[in-house]
């Protein structure tokens, strides 16, 4: 079992508005490629009949059948959410897992990573990837090594799949701070939590989709409201299905 810190100074994280992401996966790609530097993320057979791979930042594309109305896609991209309550740390048996007391980042020390898996199982969001090659598990980073890395300019010290994001649907910033960009936006547009009744905290937070026209007139109203029911309950379950 490893500790989590009792409190972070940062809260570092994600703002995903679910209403401007086209599904376009260029966050994956940016992702896999900055990542995918020296022991990088291995891919099997990436050419061939049953291709597979380890990627830290994936995107799903649901077409959701809306009552009366024309089908919805609906793009749900899904990486690590940086959770406050962190199971994926706490079941750890070697502290390879471990939570950062100055950001609240989560991060593998791969050096003491045994590749038990537990973590992966343990994470109720399925952001966890056990890569194949190397026998460790690998996760999202935030892009730790260029949110601070003074190499960089400064406008690229944010994590690649936010530095990519075509349609601006990628937010980067500190939730601890109720005045920066991405606390600020959660406020004005509901941002939630997925999966509220793990008892994760998730740092991450996503956006609904707007209700587009006066009233209710979007086709995904009746999906909107952000309860069980909602279009965040349905993420809820497509989540446990992954
Ligand atoms: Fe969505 Fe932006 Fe990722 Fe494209 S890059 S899939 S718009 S979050
Ligand atoms: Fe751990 Fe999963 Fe939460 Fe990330 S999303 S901190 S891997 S439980
Ligand atoms: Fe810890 Fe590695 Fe096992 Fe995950 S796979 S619980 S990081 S030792």
């Amino acid at each position: 079992m490893t500790a989590l810190p009792k409190a972070t100074e940062k809260r570092l994280g994600l703002v995903i508005d679910l209403d401007t992401c086209v599904g376009c996966q260029a966050c994956v790609t940016a992702c896999k490629g900055w990542n995918d530097q020296g022991a990088g993320l291995s891919d099997q057979d990436a050419y061939g009949a049953n291709p597979s791979g380890t990627f830290l930042n994936r995107v799903h594309s649901y077409e959701v059948a809306v009552p009366d109305a024309p089908s919805q896609i609906v793009n749900f991209p899904r990486s690590c959410l940086h959770c406050e309550d962190a199971p994926c740390v706490t079941v750890c048996p070697t502290g390879a897992s471990y939570k950062r007391a100055e950001d609240g980042i989560v991060l593998v020390n791969e050096d003491a990573c045994i590749g038990c898996g537990l973590c992966a199982w343990a994470c109720p969001y399925g952001a966890r990837e056990m890569d194949a090659d190397q026998g460790v598990m690998k996760k999202c980073t935030l892009c730790v090594d260029r949110i601070y890395n003074e190499t960089l300019p400064e406008e690229d010290r944010e994590p690649a799949c936010v530095r990519t994001c075509p349609t601006n649907a990628r937010h980067f910033g500190d939730f601890a701070d109720p005045d920066s960009n991405v606390s600020l936006l959660v406020a004005a547009r509901g941002g939630y939590d997925l999966m509220p009744g793990m008892g994760t905290k998730p740092t991450n937070k996503y956006l609904p989709p707007r209700k587009k026209g006066p009233g209710d007139a979007s086709p995904l109203a009746p999906l909107l409201d952000i309860k069980a029911t909602g279009i965040s309950g349905w993420l809820d379950r497509m989540l446990g299905k992954i």
